[in-house]
């Protein structure tokens, strides 16, 4: 295994990236796997090691299309598929207050599904797999940060008994409460959803048909993402003061009160599994980029989880970034300069800002009722339903089908082969 605890001082990486959850394995992938010289710290071990026994996790992904095809390109599907993931094939929104409702299918629109009920844990344990197989990447476990330096054309990472390791870029995808970013002195701009997600998997009376259900109420919106015939994971919305309430109850309470948030449209939850709550809040970094340095994923931008884009786009960041820096190095030029680097943020950040917009919209629209609101709310999705361009848009945002997707996620032949022999 790769993994190093000395001797990381005397080398200049051409890469590093703090974080090897999600976002930061697969930029660390997409870069090593080029050749690329990459050092990767994470706080935890990732366990690798899989059983059909283990029980369903928490939390939980409904990926992307274009999600699949980055995973694909750097040869960690495989390793999704042999583990367990499960494949929609439509949406059903519906709200409380009117009658109406918008139904996608895969069919509709030429697909084979619309994405992946995939935990979380086994996207992050098939990324490692690869990430064990690049020789060109090294792991430091449990690194303590203590000071972050931007001078001289490098990134000067001092890591407490390591000492200073110097790159070429330094990656910050570590999470929403990035110490990178801060460290960079980074802003942030941030807005309370006052709002919390309640996760975890159920089984239902009736069949989920291979569907994702949302219905809409005041207090926020209710999930459930098909992950098996009768299985489901959930996304129910509860306004913060809620969450303690919602943990606490009894498993037959819970399952009692997620059957009514659901208007028992899978009839009644039958039984429950182990569940867990998360404050939501937008966060948005002032700035991807500096010199030296680039944030992606959740260090950068964290996202209304209700149309589950959070880890789909900082995928197309990972993608994005590691198109970038592969083309200044094969243009000759230095991966770690600004101006590159603010080419990356240019592609991403415009983005990222449209898609938490219109989660605040929805949000802001389902919320309450109120006069023009309401009036509105009532027509919008029955509209959406019938009008062919307007739900196409709206589809084609759900598959992340947008123009300017990054290589490694286009659904064309990836411009960059890869340089080990890994089969997707
Ligand atoms: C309730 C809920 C439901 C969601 N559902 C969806 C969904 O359906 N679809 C979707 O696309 N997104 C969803 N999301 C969002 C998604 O979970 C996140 O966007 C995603 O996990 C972000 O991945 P990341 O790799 O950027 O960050 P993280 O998953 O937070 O990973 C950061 C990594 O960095 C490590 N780390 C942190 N600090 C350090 C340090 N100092 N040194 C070394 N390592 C460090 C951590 O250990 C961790 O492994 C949901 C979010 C929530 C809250």
């Amino acid at each position: 295994m790769n993994v190093i605890e000395q001797n990381i001082t005397d080398a200049i990486w051409d890469v590093v990236v703090v974080g090897g959850g999600m976002v930061g394995a697969t930029v660390a992938l997409g870069l090593g796997q080029q050749g690329m010289k990459v050092l990767l710290l994470e706080r935890q071990a990732v366990d690798t090691a899989w059983s059909e026994e283990r029980p369903y996790q928490v939390r939980v992904s409904a990926l992307t299309r274009a999600s699949e095809k980055i995973l694909r390109n750097l040869g960690a599907w495989r390793g999704i598929t042999s583990r367990r993931c499960h494949a929609f094939s439509a949406m059903h929104v519906w709200d409380d207050l009117s009658s109406g409702e918008i139904h996608f299918s895969a069919q509709e629109m030429g697909e084979p599904n619309l994405g992946y009920t995939v935990e979380n844990e086994v996207i992050q344990a098939a990324l490692w797999e690869q990430v064990e197989a690049c020789d060109s990447i090294q792991l430091l476990l449990n690194p303590t940060i203590k000071a972050l330096r931007l001078e001289g054309g490098k990134a000067w990472l001092d890591v407490e008994g390591v000492g200073d390791i110097q790159t070429e870029l330094l990656v910050g995808a570590d999470g929403a409460l990035s110490q990178i970013r801060q460290l960079a002195y980074i802003g942030l701009d941030t807005h309370d959803y006052e709002q919390c997600a309640v996760v975890g998997c159920v089984k239902t009376e009736l069949p989920t048909e291979d569907t994702c259900w949302q219905r809409y109420t005041k207090d926020g919106p209710f999930a459930y993402l098909s992950m098996g015939e009768h299985l489901s994971s959930i996304a129910w919305y509860l306004p913060t003061e809620k969450m303690q309430w919602a943990l606490n109850l009894s498993d037959q309470a819970f399952a009692l009160e997620i059957s009514k948030a659901s208007d028992y449209r899978l009839g009644s939850v039958v039984e429950v599994g182990e569940r867990a709550a998360f404050p939501l809040t937008r966060r948005h970094a002032e700035h991807y980029v500096k010199s030296n340095l680039a944030l992606v994923g959740d260090a950068a931008h964290t996202i209304h989880p209700q149309a589950g884009q959070g880890v789909n786009l900082g995928l197309l960041d990972a993608a994005a970034l590691i198109e970038t820096v592969l083309s200044a190095r094969l243009a000759g030029k230095s991966w770690g300069r600004y101006s590159v680097l603010r080419k990356y943020e240019r592609w991403r950040r415009g983005d990222n800002a449209i898609v938490q917009r219109s989660m605040e919209a929805f949000d802001w629209l389902f919320k309450q009722d109120s006069g023009l609101k309401t009036t509105f709310r009532k027509g919008f999705l029955p509209l959406a339903n019938r009008l062919t361009p307007l739900k196409n848009w709206l589809m084609g945002q759900a598959l992340n089908g947008r123009e300017s997707l990054p290589a490694l996620a286009s659904l064309k032949r990836s411009k960059f082969t890869r340089l080990d022999s890994g089969k997707n």
